[in-house]
């Protein structure tokens, strides 16, 4: 296999710099505790890293530790979904921000227990009770995919699963809700295990940089060229995150960072560049929105800095 060429030594340095800026951004925010494994992750850490198209790559901090994926992962159900069904799949559920918090009820009674998107927890429900439908073994289909798309063995934290679990009674309401209006073909209890199964998925800010590379390359896997969705599915993916990945701070993100991203409680938040490259980055502490506060400052600062704004 071809060595990738060198990382720009330049942007490799603005992207350093940036770390030790925002690092002590981090101390303002919380650590998730309504999941009580997630309660014990040391706020300390930071990791960004940044996978170009052509291969090289530039990694700062604890990009090569292990955390739980949690939402992130909803963008790789999502495109096994798009793959699968597309068309059936909308039907299902919208691509409307919700404007509310992640794991709001609120709408869903309103719009009969049709989940706004599928970066929302009800949403990603919907997505799980899909890929039960459409794959022979929803879990292994979803693991394989971010296995191959990252080039490393993804698995699930057991301690995390269980602790989800046990304290899914939010998401029990918003699986139940969407059952009673028929938007659910199979049993809660079943789809909730699959959709906390999704949550405890464990990689690095390295492997996610990587996997979502497909999506800044009309998608296309940069590191395999197999064509992970047509063109048309992987922009619509990236709309999708740009409008509702961070959900009710999906404006401020546009605003500020520029780019389609998707955060997830476990402090990890990955964006696409389009034709450029994949970014991760991961700082457990959260804002009052569910996003990483120091994430999202990184990403503010290193794309107004090398001018990656989609706008
Ligand atoms: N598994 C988490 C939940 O269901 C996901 C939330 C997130 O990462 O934004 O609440």
């Amino acid at each position: 296999m071809a060595t990738p060429p060198e990382f720009p030594s330049e942007t490799a340095t603005v992207l350093d710099e940036v770390v030790e800026r925002v690092r002590p951004t981090a101390e303002r925010g919380e650590v998730a505790t309504y999941i009580p494994t997630l309660a014990g992750i040391d706020p300390g850490h930071f990791a960004l890293s940044v996978s170009a198209l052509d291969g090289s790559t530039h990694a700062c901090g604890d990009a090569d530790v292990l955390f739980s994926v949690q939402s992130i992962t909803k963008i790789f159900a999502l495109t096994l979904a798009v793959q699968v069904t597309e068309d059936h799949l909308w039907e299902r559920v919208g691509r409307e921000p919700s404007g509310d918090p992640f794991n709001s009820l609120v709408q869903l009674e309103h719009e009969r227990g049709i989940p706004r998107n599928p970066m929302i927890n009800s949403g990603a429900i919907v997505v799980a009770d899909i890929l039960l439908d459409k794959c022979d073994d929803a879990r292994a289909t979803l693991l394989e995919l971010m296995s191959e798309l990252s080039g490393a063995e993804v698995g699930i934290d057991e301690e995390v699963l269980r602790s989800e679990s046990e304290t899914g009674t939010r998401n029990r309401a918003l699986a139940n809700l969407m059952a009673s209006f028929g938007n659910l073909h199979h049993p809660v209890e079943q789809v909730l295990g699959n959709y906390f199964h999704q949550s405890s998925i464990m990689m690095t800010a390295r492997q996610l940089s990587r996997a979502i590379g497909f999506l800044a390359n009309d998608g296309v896997d940069p590191a395999s060229g197999k064509r992970v969705l047509s063109a048309s599915g992987a922009r619509r993916v990236t709309a999708v995150m740009l409008t509702c990945g961070t959900y009710d701070a999906a404006g401020e993100f546009a605003f500020s960072v520029g780019l389609p991203c998707k955060s997830g409680v476990g402090g990890g938040i990955v964006a696409v560049v389009p034709d450029q490259m994949g970014i991760c980055v991961w700082s457990p502490p959260l804002d009052h929105a569910g996003n990483s506060l120091a994430g999202r400052k990184a990403l503010e600062q290193l794309t107004t800095e090398l001018e990656l704004s989609i706008f």
